[in-house]
């Protein structure tokens, strides 16, 4: 089925903000101390469709850092560099069943049955993009997560220096990776660049666009830049409904049907193949660590909208 009309998914959107933009439950993430001092108020949604539309309600302008949202798209950048079993082949793309910094998930199989969407893993995939110094992966990986969003993105640099002054259990992470194989180069080197991907400032518009690009076979649907192989793709997804929401990735699924990836900066994205990419960005978090309003939000538009994709009508 195809999507209902403008006017039916700008309502949609219209009544999820409406129905949650009071809702208070849930706390900024305080780890980083950067991430407390954001407005906890901060609510905005958007939803772009596969066509470049845009739908939205709320904040579209104030920026939050990515977070592990960028996990996703560092992982895309390396299937896309090294082949769709490279990321498969080093870390794995199963649930660990732990925490996202767990180091018990590294130990139980020395590092190598975990996925590129928890810490361990997304360091050994940051540590797999290709250039030739730091400063040149860097802005390699910068330049893919612009292309993705369709504007230049540039790090929030309070929330990068709040990070990389209290990242030591990362650090420690990758310390391990790195031991048992699975980090190419330093592995301090591949955590401040982790880190610095983490700090990225993005608004709910830019995580919109960057989940409908993969809604759209890997194309922007505004720019038209191809970022993805449309082969690559599936893969990506599948990762994101195994391990996007932390421990409740299966609570998600079973609501939705989506692909999505939270971060700890309050920001959710999701998608749904050839229909739309959605984001909503809401600091408060959950226990398991995911935004209380951008799940519900989330979870009402795309059901409003016939979103999930094992649903066939
Ligand atoms: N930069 C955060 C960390 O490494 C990301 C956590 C997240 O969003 O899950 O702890």
């Amino acid at each position: 089925a195809s999507l209902p009309d403008d006017t039916q998914i700008q309502a949609a959107v219209d009544k999820a903000y409406q129905d949650y933009r009071s809702l208070s439950d849930g706390a900024n993430a305080d780890y980083i101390p950067a991430l407390a001092e954001v407005d906890p108020a901060l609510f905005g949604i958007a939803l772009i469709t596969t066509d470049g539309k845009l739908y939205s309600a709320g904040d579209l302008n104030t920026q939050v850092s990515i977070q592990s949202i960028s996990k996703v798209f560092t992982m895309a950048k390396v299937v896309e560099e090294s082949g769709r079993l490279s990321i498969y082949d080093n870390m794995g793309v199963d649930a660990t069943g732990q925490v996202f910094n767990s180091i018990n998930a590294i130990e139980q199989h020395q590092g190598a049955e975990m996925n590129p969407l928890v810490n361990p893993g997304a360091i050994a995939a940051t540590s797999m993009v290709k250039g030739k110094d730091a400063a040149d992966i860097w802005h390699s990986i910068l330049s893919y997560y612009s292309d993705f969003a369709g504007r230049q993105l540039t790090v929030l640099d309070d929330v990068y220096q709040s990070e990389a002054a209290t990242n030591q259990r990362n650090q420690a992470l990758a310390m391990l990776m790195y031991a048992y194989g699975h980090i190419n180069g330093d592995p301090l080197q591949a955590t401040d660049i982790y880190t610095r991907q983490c700090s990225v400032g993005v608004t709910a518009k830019d995580l919109a666009m960057m989940a409908a690009t993969l809604a759209n076979a890997g194309k922007n649907p505004v720019t038209g830049q191809p970022l993805v192989q449309s082969e690559n793709v599936p893969e990506i997804l599948a990762v994101m409904a195994t391990a996007g929401l932390y421990d409740d990735s299966g609570k998600w699924l079973y609501k939705t049907g989506l692909p999505a990836k939270s971060g700890v900066g309050g920001g959710l994205i999701a998608v749904s193949p050839g229909k739309f990419g959605i984001a909503v960005i809401s600091p408060p978090l959950d226990a398991a660590g995911n935004s209380v309003r951008a799940q519900k939000a989330i979870t009402d538009i795309s059901n409003a909208l016939g979103g999930n994709p094992y649903e066939v009508s």
